[in-house]
């Protein structure tokens, strides 16, 4: 099988859920190249072909479809792999659109027989399904596929695409954070476990105790309990804290794909076998609201 995987760039660096492109690949035993838009200097390891591009703005979707249309007609891959983000949201549909071709969005898994398992009902539920048109057009969830070991040294061919002649990029306006959770050493982070917005009051406590900040999931977000800008996971922030305590999260692969970089991950949950308890270091088998009181008033009395 022949891949052609679409690498992310942002401030002028690959992202590192583009190694994850090389791990999808690898899963599948895919002969991959790849395709890259804009300057960067870290260029990736391995052994394939590389079309690069440089110019355009690395958000300009409409003037990467034509790199990427191209690049498709030199590699004639059997899929396209983006990754499941705004980026390959956004880029996808027109290159699939383009070559009429399946696209299959949020990639979490294989099957046996050559299906791809995807989400539906908001991740409660999970479908295989199979593209019946010679090229398919893959987005694969950042977390779902453990990043590949980069060696090798691609062998590098520059390409050129026109602007489209019926828009014009005008720029991009990066949004104000406020709130950077990326640099925290300690995270305690709410789930729609907590309950209520009162009883988010108990993790604030104890990462106040801590010396940490507050993250949340993205249901408690919904809730209007705590700021978007709080929201750890695929459409929220990626976070490395040393330490992470998820309290009353499932472990939603969404969820995963913000916090899976953590050192030490605490989980608290009142279900033993929630998916959470996967990546936790330890899992505390509690009801919040008696375990996080008493944690705090513990560390406070230290
Ligand atoms: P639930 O899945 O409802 O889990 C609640 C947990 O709390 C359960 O495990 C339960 O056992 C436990 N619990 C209940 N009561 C107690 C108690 N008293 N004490 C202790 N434990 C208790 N989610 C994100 O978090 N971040 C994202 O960025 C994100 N992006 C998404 C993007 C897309 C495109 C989609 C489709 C979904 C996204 N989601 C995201 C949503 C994600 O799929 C899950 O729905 C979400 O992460 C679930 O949040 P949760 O774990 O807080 O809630």
């Amino acid at each position: 099988m022949k891949l052609l995987l679409v690498g992310e760039v942002h401030d002028g660096r690959l992202t590192t859920e583009t190694a994850e492109l090389f791990g999808f690949a690898a899963r599948l035993g895919a002969e991959a190249s790849m395709v890259i838009a804009g300057s960067v200097d870290d260029l990736p390891a391995f052994d394939g072909r590389l079309y690069r591009a440089e110019g355009g703005h690395e958000f300009d979707a409409t003037f990467h479809k034509r790199l990427v249309l191209d690049a498709i007609e030199r590699e004639q891959p059997d899929a396209v792999a983006l990754l499941h983000s705004s980026y390959g949201w956004e880029l996808a549909p027109r290159v699939a659109f383009a070559m009429n071709a399946a696209q299959v969005s949020g990639v979490v898994g294989l099957d046996d027989d050559g299906g791809y398992v995807v989400e539906c009902c908001n991740g409660k539920m999970l479908r295989t399904v199979r593209p019946l048109t010679d090229l398919a057009v893959l987005t694969i969830q950042p977390g779902a596929f453990a990043a590949a070991p980069m060696a090798g040294s691609p062998e590098a061919i520059a390409i050129e695409a026109a602007q489209d002649a019926a828009i014009e990029f005008l720029g991009c306006i990066e949004p104000e954070r406020g709130i950077d959770l990326s640099r925290a050493e300690v995270i305690v982070s709410a789930g729609r476990g907590i309950g209520s917005e009162e009883q988010v009051e108990l993790v604030r406590a104890l990462a106040s105790a801590l010396g940490g900040e507050v993250g949340a999931s993205r249901p408690v977000v919904d809730a209007g309990w705590l700021e978007r800008a709080r929201q750890v996971g695929s459409s929220g922030q990626s976070v490395s804290p040393s330490l992470y305590v998820a309290c009353g999260i499932s472990g939603a692969i969404q969820h995963l794909a913000g916090m899976k970089n953590s050192g030490f991950v605490l989980a608290v949950n009142t279900d033993r076998d929630a998916p959470i308890a996967s990546v936790a270091d330890v899992l505390v088998v509690a009801d919040l609201a008696e375990f996080l009181p008493a944690l705090t008033t513990a560390i406070r009395a230290r």
